[in-house]
């Protein structure tokens, strides 16, 4: 039997390091063996914390499907057609496209569960034009504005996950975001219904919002410029 040089504690012959403080485990007269039974198991935690995930996201799947398929059912018995139903399934669907991958991924991150959202809301916006029977709008006018408005979100997001966008910088970028959105959604709307590429009421959104967000980039180097200046006065 072993015992850890740094803390004491009694070593199985089974471990390499010490289990406490992480202490290699050096006795001539008793090597580490890699196949002795291992005192504890050692992966137990992971292996329940995914479990307790997958149960979540069973339990969200069947909460979502439930009135999904009522509905669908429903919507056949009486019509003999699905119409209406398709609109409550596709939202729930919608949700669940956004909500459960969450509790899948062991390790989610705000892309893996952002990106897969967008050809799901592309999905959802063409079902409603194929339901009403007139899907002109879609492709002049749905899909522009899913693509300047989750363009516009993916790039806050990668930027503020890549450090590059921080502190006061995060609200600057997000209103001058909503800015460009707003410009883009008259632009493409100008462009379905002239056919041109003008410019008009979005100009009173883009304006203040870009000049707030100037304002909090100040704020932000005026405050870095403080913490300067006291970090060498040593205040
Ligand atoms: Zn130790």
């Amino acid at each position: 039997m072993s015992y850890c040089v740094n803390c004491g504690v009694e070593l199985d012959r089974s471990e390499k390091a010490c289990p406490l403080c992480g202490v290699e485990v050096l006795n001539p007269r008793q090597p580490y063996d890699d196949q002795a039974p291992r005192p504890y198991p050692k992966r137990l935690d992971p292996i329940y914390a995914r479990i307790n995930r997958r149960f979540t996201a069973a339990v969200l799947s069947i909460i979502l499907a439930f009135p999904g398929v009522f509905c669908l059912a429903i919507n056949f018995i009486l019509d003999g057609v699905l119409t209406w139903s398709l609109y409550v399934a596709g939202a729930l669907a919608l949700v669940w496209v956004f909500l459960v991958p969450y509790f899948l991924y062991s390790k989610p991150t705000v892309i893996k569960i952002f990106l897969p959202g967008v050809p799901a809301i592309s999905l959802y916006l063409l079902l409603i034009a194929k339901l009403q029977g007139n899907d002109s709008w879609f492709l002049t006018l749905a899909m522009p504005m899913v693509i300047v408005t989750c363009g516009l979100i993916f790039l806050n997001i990668v930027l503020i996950n890549a450090g590059k966008i921080s502190g006061f910088a995060i609200p600057a970028a997000i209103l001058v975001s909503a800015g460009l959105l707003t410009t883009g959604i008259e632009l493409i709307i100008n462009f379905d219904l002239t056919g041109r590429l003008q410019l008009g009421w979005s100009l009173f959104v883009l304006i203040p919002t870009v000049a707030i967000a100037a304002f909090f980039l100040a704020a932000a180097r005026r405050q870095s410029i403080r913490e300067e200046i006291r970090k060498r006065l040593h205040l």
